[in-house]
């Protein structure tokens, strides 16, 4: 399970606990509540329905977390809109306004923008929740200023105060811990690409000399650990000079590029390949022996020598002319016992040598005779 799919489901988990204790918890209230507003009943009403709804579908996992999210952030703030006009226009007594503003809207309105932050990203989340900010301030100045006119500071004035400012405060700080968790996402994102980059060859793709030799050692171990063969192969273009003096620098690069796609292609996905430097590549074969190491690496040999091709005459492009067959020698060497990655590294070499020496476009294991490979 990668990062995002656990951060979904520990989200929808965390919701439906939420929704668990929020769903029936609203009815209630409803109930208790029945004699004072009538729209209370329509708002709390529809409200207990998109909660169960909610509850049920993420229970038996047919809404995604995300859904659940998008629902709420749209369909709650109309009901709180409503409410909050019902609350201040319907309702004659301004201290039972002002006592449902200060005991229900103010802190559902924060668990609202609680979610709009969590579903949305950091400016979407401050548009949404200080548009009903705005919203709701909008709806209680006309109220507030005419009771300000009529008997000066009442406690019910600074109740409704009191609930304006906490929740623009609660907003602004909700915004700057979004920005933060965006921030730091970027810095993470930002840290992994490097990582990449500083053990990749930016040429070919493949492992970079300090990615071979971090695996190298680290496959070693593991080889240790369980007692299982490794083998390593040092593969070298043949007359790779002469390809860049003939067909271009350019060219050369896009014959380094062929010779590692057919590799990644053709070898396992628990194989290691990497660049060692200049022509040379290596691959690491776990649980491998030299001679199956070395049949894998002369596929590698023959899919190359028919499929990666320079143009032969100078100017011209591959498949533009006539053209000739890339190929590679390779020495292959298995791991002895205890043995470090240093010398096995240059037992792999020598074989490699020998295979140039044996006239090019072959396959080597070191301590094994030409004739007997
Ligand atoms: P041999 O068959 O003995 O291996 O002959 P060779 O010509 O391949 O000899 P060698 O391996 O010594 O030559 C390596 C050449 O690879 C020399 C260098 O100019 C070239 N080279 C190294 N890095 C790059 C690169 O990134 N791109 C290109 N196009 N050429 C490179
Ligand atoms: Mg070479």
């Amino acid at each position: 399970m990668g990062p995002g799919q656990r951060w979904e489901s520990t989200k929808r988990s965390i919701y439906l606990w939420c929704l668990a204790v929020a769903a029936p918890t609203v009815p209630v209230v409803m109930w208790l509540r029945w004699e004072e507003e009538p729209l209370l009943r329509a708002t709390y009403g529809l409200l207990t329905v998109v909660l169960l709804a909610l509850f049920l579908g993420l229970l038996t996992r047919q809404l995604s977390a995300a859904f659940a999210e998008r629902t709420v952030v749209t369909v709650v703030p109309l009901l709180w809109i409503v409410r909050m006009f019902a609350v201040l226009y319907l309702q004659p007594d301004l201290a039972v306004a002002a006592a449902a503003v200060n005991q229900s809207i103010g802190p559902g309105f924060v668990i609202l923008a609680i979610v709009a932050f969590l579903a949305l990203p950091a400016r979407q989340g401050l548009l949404l929740s200080g548009g009903l900010v705005l919203t709701c301030l909008v709806l209680v100045l006309p109220r507030v200023t005419g009771e300000f006119l009529r008997v000066g500071v009442s406690l019910e004035v600074i109740g409704l105060l009191r609930v304006g400012v906490t929740t623009a405060v609660s907003v602004a700080l909700l915004f700057a811990l979004a920005t933060l968790k965006e921030h730091l996402a970027r810095e993470q994102a930002h840290a992994e690409l490097n990582a990449n980059l500083a053990r990749t060859d930016q040429l070919t793709g493949l492992a970079n000399r300090r990615a071979i030799v971090e695996r190298l050692r680290a496959q070693l171990a593991l080889a240790d650990r369980h007692g299982r063969p490794v083998s390593l192969a040092v593969v070298d273009i043949d007359h790779f000079k002469s390809i860049n003096d003939r067909a271009g620098h350019l060219a050369g690069d896009e014959v380094l590029r062929g010779v590692a796609e057919v590799m990644v292609e053709i070898l396992r996905d628990s194989d290691v390949v990497g660049r060692w430097g200049g022509d040379e590549l290596i691959v690491i074969l776990p649980e491998t022996s030299a001679e199956a190491g070395a049949a894998t690496m002369q596929r590698v040999l023959d899919r190359v020598r028919r499929e990666v091709v320079i143009a032969t005459a100078p100017g011209h492009l591959a498949g533009d002319g006539p053209e000739r067959p890339v190929t590679l020698s390779v020495g292959v060497a298995q791991r002895g016992p205890e043995e470090g990655q240093d010398r096995l590294i240059s037992r792999a070499d020598r074989a490699l040598y020998r295979a140039k020496q044996g006239g090019r476009d072959q396959v080597t294991i070191d301590g094994v005779e030409l004739a007997e490979v």
